[in-house]
């Protein structure tokens, strides 16, 4: 039977010049945490909305609030402008991509009927790691939309560069991740700034206490919106892959499928800083153009490193979870987990870097078989996906062990373990609890025994 199709996004109550600016960015039918969250936000409702990257959330709080500033222009003839839109995010990457795709909107809006009042929406990122200066001297004359992240916009309110008293909307963005990155004092100090009568959006991957309890103190009457788990996967064209290889020959194996699949960008995902250098001085030395992406480079380093992976002068960007949080990388055809993510969380956010807006992308994922665990984390994330990955080997890359005998049972050994399984941790315990028990038996045998 024909599902129903999406309603459009003038059906939901976006003016059809803000339609047609999503369509010209590439948003031509909402996604599922878009229809659910407009219609609630162009009425003036606060919200609470569960969105991981991935399914569309920025667009699901932009297209409504630019929509709520044009349809109330700032009646102040004189300057400075009033700040009244003000988004909070937890990193300088996701804040300045969410000012980009505001000015595409603007530009796109300005070409259509709402043109003169669209094109005069001045947008400011106010981020860190980046000079102070320039931020103060791009809000002179105020901003009708700051994108910041916590701790810059103090400092430019300590210099008096913006005044927060006239916000009419607050946007926390990535709330759990504001969290984990230590700016709950931050954020509360803002709070004390921000007038009570405000529109405010929260919108979250995870709902964790901390995040319930800001949402409690934070939102007044929400409507709550959830991006379905099937959307997820669903939004981004995905394909995935998963390999079983030995945790050394992983770099090896990512240098011959970049080869024998024709990969010509690839973000590889790892679990430390000191992984990002390791593996991308592996590929270089082995003449792989690959380049490094972690918190402790500097901001300038980061982003000339991006750019020559947005151009294709880098073949690979081998990036820590925190360093990759927010990228948009336009067309990034493939991204590789050679560390398993922490969490099925962290998974989806960093599949949703490929296949973004429409295009077709790859998530292949490196399952260690040597690795205790790995495997069954691995299911874990499969599980909360509900999806089954199929297992490839390379040949020449096959694993001396396989972690798949507890899903096809192979026959018993004679030592009681699994063919061709490595003893786990739990199996070893198990042994050693059977051999103790063996021996409380027969001691008092012993004890009672000739001497
Ligand atoms: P986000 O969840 O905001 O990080 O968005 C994930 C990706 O989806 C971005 O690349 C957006 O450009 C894209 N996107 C957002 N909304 C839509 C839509 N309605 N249709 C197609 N792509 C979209």
């Amino acid at each position: 039977m024909a599902t129903d199709p999406p309603p459009s996004f003038t059906a939901l109550g976006l003016s059809p010049a803000m339609a047609q600016a999503a369509a010209a960015v590439g948003w031509a039918l909402p996604t599922a945490i878009q229809a659910a969250a407009l219609p609630a936000v162009l009425d003036g409702h606060d919200l609470l909305a569960l969105a991981p990257t991935g399914s569309g959330k920025t667009a699901a709080f932009l297209l409504p609030l630019l929509q709520r500033l044009l349809d109330t222009p700032d009646q102040q003839a004189e300057r400075p402008r009033r700040l009244r839109l003000l988004v909070l995010s937890p990193t300088r990457e996701l804040a300045l991509q969410t000012a980009a795709a505001a000015r595409s909107l603007c530009g796109g809006l300005a070409d259509g009927p709402a043109g003169a009042a669209a094109a005069a929406i001045k947008i400011v990122a106010a981020v860190g790691g980046a000079a102070i200066s320039p931020q103060m001297m791009a809000l002179r004359g105020g901003a009708d939309l700051v994108l910041a992240t916590p701790g810059r916009l103090l400092d430019l309110l300590s210099h008096r560069a913006l005044s927060l008293a006239d916000v009419g909307a607050l946007v926390l963005d990535e709330a759990d991740r504001l969290l984990d990155q230590g700016f709950a004092d931050e954020i509360n100090r803002l709070l004390a700034l921000l007038p009570a009568d405000r529109q405010t959006l929260l919108l979250s991957a995870t709902l964790p206490e901390a995040v319930v309890a800001l949402a409690g103190q934070v939102l007044h009457q929400p409507v709550r919106v959830e991006a379905p788990a099937s959307d997820l996967a669903a939004l981004p064209d995905i394909t995935q892959r998963a390999f079983l290889v030995d945790s050394a020959r992983r770099t090896p194996l990512l240098r011959q499928l970049i080869s024998s699949e024709g990969w010509t960008r690839v973000l590889v995902f790892v679990a430390t800083q000191y992984a990002s250098e390791h593996v991308a001085d592996k590929l270089q030395r082995a003449g792989v153009t690959a380049e490094a992406l972690h918190g402790r480079q500097s901001p300038g380093r980061r982003a000339r490193v991006l750019g020559e992976l947005k151009a294709g002068r880098l073949t690979v960007l081998v990036a820590t979870d925190l360093a990759a949080r927010g990228l948009d990388l336009p067309g990034l055809p493939v991204v590789v987990n050679h560390d398993l993510p922490r969490s099925a969380v962290d998974h989806l956010h960093r599949i949703g870097r490929t296949g973004r807006a429409g295009a077709q992308g790859l998530a292949v994922s490196f399952i260690c078989a040597d690795a205790p665990g790995n495997e069954a984390h691995f299911q874990l994330i499969e599980k909360r996906q509900q999806q089954r990955v199929a297992r490839e080997q390379v040949a020449g890359f096959e694993p001396a062990a396989s972690p798949l005998a507890p899903l096809s049972p192979l026959p018993a050994d004679p030592t009681g373990g699994i063919k061709g399984k490595r003893k786990s941790k739990k199996d070893k315990l198990r042994e050693a609890a059977a051999a103790a028990a063996a021996e409380a038996r027969a001691a008092p045998r012993r004890r009672s025994g000739p001497r």
